[in-house]
């Protein structure tokens, strides 16, 4: 009998080190503590559009999606993870703003780009009236076309994305890009956002 419960100590021990480990290696997006909300938030076709869908694994993330194709949840929580990937890859994120940002983002997804007063290419030249696939509305809110082909690797998330995270440490988002009348965004930017597009191309998104 001792033999036993000394055992089932042994076994409870290594069991709760590796939970322990599992909690500390980057549970920062696969902790789903609001498991309930995010199965019962979900598109529902009998519904009218555009509905609001939370979006799994980031706390009080969600989209306003115009169907239900554009996008499906884990398709979009996908892209997040993939962009933080590389965020930290390129730029750490000690602090952890760009990631209480991303538990908080809102993403409106629409089936038609518009059209903006002004807006500045990512060489800092501004214009009139460009056709714009993405803005960036307020700290965590977010506008983007669906992208060419209905893909998100083909839209421009990726790219408003890098705007909220400038926003979250610099307290602005650069709207400039490149161009040298606002500080923030720089090559390493842009990089990070073709880098990113590739890794959601190889996840088929
Ligand atoms: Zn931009």
């Amino acid at each position: 009998m001792q033999k036993m419960i000394v055992k089932l100590f042994i076994l409870l021990f290594i069991l709760t080190s590796l939970s322990c480990y599992a909690n500390r290696s980057g549970s920062w997006f696969l902790s789903n503590k609001n498991k309930r909300i995010y199965k019962t938030s979900s598109c529902n076709l009998d519904k009218p559009f555009p509905q609001m869908v939370m979006i799994p694994f980031f706390k009080s993330s969600s989209q306003i999606i115009p169907n239900c194709n554009t996008y499906p949840k884990h398709q979009t929580a996908m892209a997040l993870m993939i962009f933080y990937h590389h965020w930290i890859e390129y730029f750490g994120d000690e602090d952890l703003k760009v990631k209480n940002m991303l538990e908080q983002v809102m993403i409106t997804w629409d089936t038609k780009k518009r059209t903006a007063k002004r807006s500045y290419n990512l060489y800092g030249e501004s214009k009139e009236g460009r056709d714009v696939t993405g803005i960036t509305l307020t700290n965590t809110t977010i506008w983007v076309w669906e992208g060419y082909f209905h893909k998100i690797s083909e839209s421009s998330l990726m790219h408003e994305l890098v705007h909220l995270a400038l926003r979250a440490r610099n307290g602005h988002g650069d709207r400039d890009h490149e161009g040298n009348r606002f500080e923030g965004w720089t090559r390493l930017h842009s990089e990070l956002i073709y880098e990113a597009k590739e890794t959601l191309r190889s996840f088929d998104i």
